[in-house]
C-alpha cells in the first residue's frame, strides 16, 4: 500500500488531513491476487485513511473466507478443505473479530457483527466436524 500525502479525504469515513493510502489489496487470505482496481467497474481510484485501509484488508479476508466456507458447507470443493487451512482461517477470523471489537467507534466498512457471526459459524462447524485440531483447542473462557 502506498501512502500519499495528497490533500484529500478518506473515501470511506470522509476524514481529511490524514495520510491516505491508495487502495491496493494485494493478495487475499488464500494468496489469490486481489485487485479490484483493475476491474472495469472500478473507474475511480479510492483513497483510504490508515484505519479504513486496515478494515478494508479485514473485509477482503472475511469475504474470501466466508465464500469458501459456504462452499465447504454445501459439500463443494473448497479451499478450506484441508483442516490446517480451516484452522488458519478460523484463527484469522478470530483475530479480526478481536480487532474490530476493540477498534474505533462506528465501523464504516466492516460490521463487527458480521465477523462475530462468521466466527460463530466456523466454530460450530469445527465442533461438528472435528476440524479444529492441530493444536487449536477452543478453550472456554468463563465470563465473570
Ligand atoms: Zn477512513
Amino acid at each position: 500500500m502506498e501512502p500519499s500525502h495528497e490533500n484529500g479525504h478518506c473515501d470511506s469515513c470522509g476524514r481529511s488531513n490524514v495520510v491516505l493510502y491508495k487502495l491496493s489489496l494485494g493478495h487475499d487470505f488464500f494468496d489469490r491476487p486481489y485487485d479490484r482496481l483493475t476491474s472495469p467497474g472500478d473507474l475511480f481510484p479510492r483513497w483510504y485513511c490508515e484505519e479504513c485501509s486496515r478494515e478494508k484488508d479485514f473485509q477482503r479476508d472475511v469475504r474470501a473466507i466466508r465464500e469458501e466456507f459456504v462452499k465447504l458447507r454445501c459439500g463443494h470443493s473448497s479451499l478450506l478443505d484441508p483442516p490446517s487451512v480451516f484452522s488458519r482461517a478460523r484463527l484469522r477470523i478470530a483475530e479480526i473479530d478481536q480487532s474490530v471489537k476493540r477498534g474505533r467507534g462506528p465501523h464504516v466498512i466492516l460490521a463487527p457483527r458480521e465477523v462475530a457471526h462468521l466466527l460463530m459459524e466456523l466454530d460450530s462447524w469445527a465442533e461438528e466436524h472435528d476440524a479444529g485440531e492441530n493444536g487449536v483447542k477452543n478453550e472456554t473462557v468463563s465470563k465473570g
